[in-house]
């Protein structure tokens, strides 16, 4: 059996899907070439992109006034585009930063306009067991909108501090904007919620080198001229993600994907799953003095758990103990220590169950 992967991204990919890269990596269903060696303008690779757009709209029900585009160069490279394709004519954003990576998107679109926080739950962030405040999602009342912002942007699921929005405000005009790299396709999602939704693929969508961009049809004309060409939404969706040569292999393996999650039952039986999955694993850190989460309940991320032990020199043997139960990538990003299990869609059940006998264990262990 191979090991339990809880890796926050690059992260484990169904087995079955792997199964069927491998079965088709010599010859792709009698072409004789493999789909890395294929012309991106081919008829063969076409249809491998075409079924995984249609794939994807169904997964989404993604409503007919948004498109669909695989770009390259990851969420981080999105922080900077967001502001390039929608200043328009506008000079100011506004950012909500609930982590660190919603801190990343407003720092970088600082480079590009004035990036205004507009509310922030950075005094209440902490990096350690001892400080127990939780950390939460600032009440969309409390947040401060600039004037004329061109867009209000978000982290929708906190990768490393695992907070995530189960709820989103009404901007009105205002065109919201979420990085949700890291629970896309984790559940049904209302799209028409938002202007824009971006994310690597590396955690729920596939593998690592293409990034998917959700936009709505009416934003695509609000690129500044100094946006580069392959990265403007208008003209990459002109092209139908063929400006230039889509990342074609991540494309073939994000479609074997959709194809997946399709045979799971689509969305809503995923997060059902989901839920399931991290109830089982919060309730686990509730229930013991041993482990702590500190995200406020209602904003606990259902991808990605961080959790302390309470005594904190027995980290190493956490981890030590964990990998050799098979339990692989739990430790925490290192900006904040700990341990962080993510259970993204092709984390099993059985793995969660897994990793929380193996909690208990080590808890009764060294009470
Ligand atoms: N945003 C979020 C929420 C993430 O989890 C990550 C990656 N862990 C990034 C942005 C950065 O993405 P990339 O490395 O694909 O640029």
């Amino acid at each position: 059996m191979r090991p339990f992967n809880f890796a926050a991204g690059p992260a484990a990919l169904p087995v079955e899907v792997l199964q069927q890269a491998a079965d088709e990596m010599l010859d792709w269903q009698g072409t004789g070439t493999s789909v890395m060696e294929m012309s991106h303008r081919s008829r063969e690779f076409e249809s491998i992109h075409q079924t995984a757009l249609a794939d994807l709209a169904e997964l989404l029900m993604l409503p007919a006034n948004y498109r669909l585009l695989f770009l390259q160069g990851g969420a981080l490279a999105e922080n900077a585009l967001v502001p390039l394709n929608l200043l328009g004519a506008r000079t100011a954003a506004d950012y909500v930063v609930t982590g660190t990576w919603s801190r990343k998107s407003q720092l970088e679109a600082s480079r590009y306009c004035a990036a205004h926080i507009a509310a922030t739950n950075e005094t209440s962030r902490l990096n350690s067991p001892q400080n127990r405040a939780r950390l939460g999602i600032p009440a969309f009342t409390d947040w401060h909108l600039s004037a004329d912002p061109a867009y209000v942007h978000i982290c929708t699921n906190e990768t490393v501090n695992g907070v995530e929005f189960f709820e989103i405000p009404d901007l009105g005009e205002v065109p919201l904007v979420a990085d949700a790299s890291s629970h896309l396709l984790s559940r049904p999602l209302d799209i028409t919620q938002y202007g824009v939704i971006y994310g690597g693929a590396q955690k729920n969508i596939g593998m690592a080198g293409v990034t998917l961009v959700i936009v709505r049809e009416d934003l695509l004309d609000r690129a500044l001229p100094i946006c580069p060409s392959a990265f403007e939404w208008k003209t990459v969706a002109a092209h139908n993600s063929m400006y230039n040569t889509p990342p074609t292999y991540a494309i073939y393996i994000a479609g074997l994907v959709f194809k997946w999650l399709k045979r799971q039952g689509g969305l809503a039986a995923i997060e059902a799953r989901n839920i399931e999955k991290a109830q089982l694993l919060y309730q686990t850190i509730d229930a013991s003095d041993f482990y702590i989460n500190w995200v406020e309940p209602a904003v606990r991320s259902r991808m990605n758990v961080p959790f302390y032990l309470a005594d904190e020199t027995r980290n190493d043997d956490f981890l030590a103990g964990a990998r050799a139960c098979g339990l692989l990538h739990l430790k925490g990003h290192a900006s904040v220590g700990g341990m962080r299990a993510s259970i993204y869609n092709a984390v099993p059940l059985a793995a969660v169950r897994a990793l929380v006998d193996y909690m208990q264990a080590f808890a009764q262990r060294h009470a």
